[in-house]
């Protein structure tokens, strides 16, 4: 998993399944993702351990453009009560994102995903996909 540093164009989603995990399940996260040349793999993601703050792609130096963010469905622009979590976030709870390369094909791809309580006693990790990811060459 590694953090995103260039202006990036955001291209087609990829089939990751499951998506949603609940309680204990958040903590041993595990889904397939299926890249575009038919290879699949396994992401596992441990909550307060994977990913980078989504905010870092769209803050300051707008590495992914908001628009984009929100045509894929990415995030959502966040309930006023929750803007502490960010402007765009997935069910209004702390967002984050990681990329990762296909070994086969070297695609780049993100995955963005949120953990938290949705209720009290109710944690949820929802993973909103994964999308392909193409690098702008940096300056
Ligand atoms: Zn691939």
């Amino acid at each position: 998993m590694e953090a995103i540093t260039t202006t990036s164009r955001v291209g087609d989603q990829l089939l990751c399944r499951p998506t949603v995990f609940y309680n204990d399940a958040c903590f041993s996260a595990e889904t397939n993702l299926q890249c575009s040349c038919g290879n699949e793999e396994q992401l596992s993601i441990t909550p307060y351990e994977s990913g980078f703050p989504f905010a870092q792609v769209y803050h300051f130096q707008q590495l992914i453009s908001t628009s984009q963010l929100l045509a894929r469905g990415m995030a959502k622009e966040t309930a006023p009560f929750y803007q502490h979590f960010g402007a765009y976030t997935v069910n209004n709870l702390p967002t984050f994102y990681f990329k990762t390369v296909c070994d086969q094909c070297h695609q780049k791809r993100i995955t963005v995903f949120s953990f938290g309580e949705q209720q009290p006693g109710l944690e949820v990790l929802t993973i909103s996909g994964t999308w392909k990811l193409e690098e702008e060459s940096s300056n």
